[in-house]
């Protein structure tokens, strides 16, 4: 009999927190990396929102217990935005938390989930750690990285419970577009089967594209999906952990039963100042979106003018997701990696540069950059990155 649980020990570390953590200890060390890893805006939380965590830090009711489902303010204020009812709302501690208490709450053992990949790489370790068995449909730069009902429908077996989207996409920057979801929906709905739809980088969309809720699209998912979303991507506030998850009333007690055991209520503080956030208008967002635009189209510019690179233009979030294939097993600085998780090391050690390998996405061969760092180490990142490549650093 192990210490350790067999359900712990098989999860894995966020890669992407890893990479993240690795970046920051060489910068406090001294050294100058550069860091793509993390999906954290690189902007300050806007003031107004700071302002209304201060002030509610003197009130009193904010020392205390509050409901485990949220601050009645709040979860009226995202129940509007949502169109349904407080009772359908959990407040949670970051989209994170919805994550594994979505599937917490409607797993039993064996259970299968339809993952598409690239997926984020917290979705497979939620879904296992509640019981349930993750089932990844891969798709690739070809089809810009968009899943299709024949192949979720290839992969549904008679465990399958659940259907898993998210769009835009972690870490592909792909964005469904209508009639896709149409499809994939009505597919799911006479599938009979439940679907967690994650709509975190729902503000963030550039070009032409447009965002859809999933439900929105195909109102008889409505009875059966879970929406997680949350503040830390539109209003850069990753630390300050507040995520929210809407959906069916009897699925929302009982996740909110669980919630009552393992968190209790979000940090009362955090939940005022996403309540200024979500009651706030979007203009912070819109000017972030710009930087991120004009960053996006630098990145993917830059990257594809790499011999070796393929990268897709994506159309929401702040991440590229490049093929690095035409790299592997090619010498670089003497050494030769054979997989992006080598390369990002290779690419680490020598060029200073933190990226995520597509190995923590469920397909090898690509490395994730998260766009969001300023244009300055952007360019010099990727400068670098190349010069690696061409011989000449
Ligand atoms: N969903 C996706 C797709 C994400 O990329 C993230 C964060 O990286 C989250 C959910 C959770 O974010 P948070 O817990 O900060 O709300």
């Amino acid at each position: 009999m192990g210490r350790i649980s067999e359900r712990v020990s098989s999860i894995a570390e966020s890669a992407t927190m890893a990479v993240d953590a690795k970046a920051k200890a060489l910068r406090a060390a001294g050294r100058p990396v550069i860091g793509f890893g993390a999906g954290e805006p690189d902007f300050p939380t806007p003031d107004y929102i700071v302002e209304a965590a201060a002030r509610a830090c003197r009130e009193p009711w904010t020392h205390k217990y509050t409901p485990a489902g949220g601050i009645p303010a709040l979860r009226e204020a995202i129940a509007g935005l949502h169109r349904v009812s407080p009772a359908q709302v959990a407040v949670t501690n970051g989209g994170k938390q919805g994550v594994y208490q979505a599937f917490a709450t409607i797993l039993d053992p064996g259970d299968e989930v339809l993952i598409p990949a690239p997926y984020w790489t917290t979705y497979p370790e939620a879904v296992r750690l509640a019981g349930g068995v993750p089932v990844p449909v891969t798709t690739d730069e070809s089809t810009g990285y968009l899943v299709t009902a024949a192949q979720l429908e290839a992969a549904r077996t008679p465990r399958t419970k659940v259907l898993l989207m998210c769009s835009p996409s972690n870490p592909t920057g792909a964005v469904y577009p209508r009639d896709a979801l149409e499809e994939i929906g009505k597919w799911a709905a006479a599938s009979d089967l439940l679907v967690v739809t994650d709509e975190i980088y729902q503000h963030l969309v550039y070009g032409d594209a447009e965002f859809h809720s999933l439900p929105a699209v195909v109102p008889e998912l409505a009875d059966r999906t879970l929406i997680l979303n949350g503040v830390s991507k539109t209003y850069a506030m990753t630390g300050w952990r507040t995520g929210w998850m809407t959906g069916p009333a009897d699925l929302i007690k009982a996740a909110l039963n669980l919630q009552s055991h393992l968190t209790s209520n979000v940090c009362n503080v955090a939940q005022a100042a996403a309540l200024a956030a979500v009651t706030g208008d979007l203009s912070a967002v819109a000017e972030m979106r710009r930087a991120f635009d004009r960053r996006r189209q630098t990145i993917v510019r830059l990257l594809n003018d790499i011999p070796g690179v393929v990268c897709p233009e994506p159309e929401g979030a702040f991440y590229v997701y490049p093929s690095v294939k035409g790299l592997l097993g090619r010498p670089l600085r003497g050494r030769r990696p054979a997989t992006s998780a080598e390369l990002a090391e290779v690419i680490l050690d020598e060029a200073e540069v933190a990226v995520v390998p597509g190995e923590a996405f469920g397909t090898p061969g690509y490395l994730r950059f998260s766009y969001a760092l300023s244009d300055a180490d952007l360019t010099e990142g990727v400068t670098r990155i190349a010069d690696l490549v061409r011989g000449s650093a």
